[in-house]
């Protein structure tokens, strides 16, 4: 997997401090694509998972980790995406991750295959929906256009269905 970009700090990829990890790849091409040359598989650089984790280790001040992209749940990045999470959890167990990604929630619920279950297991937020131009509104906090969702992970998947999440 390749990585487009990666910030050690960021207040407004989610809530509190973040990291920031961009995938690269995606397949989804949504007509205005606020990232549209990190749909390419292969832009940016290798993904380093032990360089990337080593910096989060060091910096007491984040809360969290937003994956977003890219699509980190595409079927291409969603093994080495649920790997790099796992092991984040081990170093920083109450580490808090939000997840950007153009499938919907019954999308990801609906496939049940053992990679994105067990990512879907790790992920407290997950921002769904591929972004729609026509939908797009000025305000908008923490997503592009008001066809996303901000979700409650754990509640969702304990009653199989969105609940978002109590900003
Ligand atoms: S899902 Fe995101 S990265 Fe992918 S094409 Fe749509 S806006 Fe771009």
């Amino acid at each position: 997997m390749n990585m487009a970009g990666f910030y050690d700090e960021s207040i407004s990829n989610g809530l509190g401090w973040r990291a920031v990890l961009f995938v690269s790849g995606c397949p989804h091409n949504c007509p205005g694509c606020h990232n549209k040359i990190a749909q390419d598989f292969n832009y940016g650089k290798k993904f380093d998972k032990e360089d990337i984790i080593n910096r989060i280790c060091d910096n007491s001040i984040l809360k969290g980790i937003t994956i977003s992209g890219g699509e980190p749940l595409c079927p291409e990045n969603i093994k080495e995406v649920a790997d790099f999470i796992e092991d984040v959890k081990k170093v920083r167990p109450q580490f808090n991750v939000w997840c950007y990604s153009g499938y919907t929630f019954e999308q990801l619920e609906a496939r049940n295959d053992k990679e994105t279950n067990r990512l879907l297991k790790d992920i407290d937020v997950l921002v769904d929906g591929r972004f729609v131009e026509s939908e797009k509104k000025p305000n908008l906090m923490f997503r592009g256009s008001a066809n996303q969702r901000i979700i409650d992970v754990p509640e969702s998947l304990k009653v199989h269905k969105v609940v978002s999440l109590d900003l």
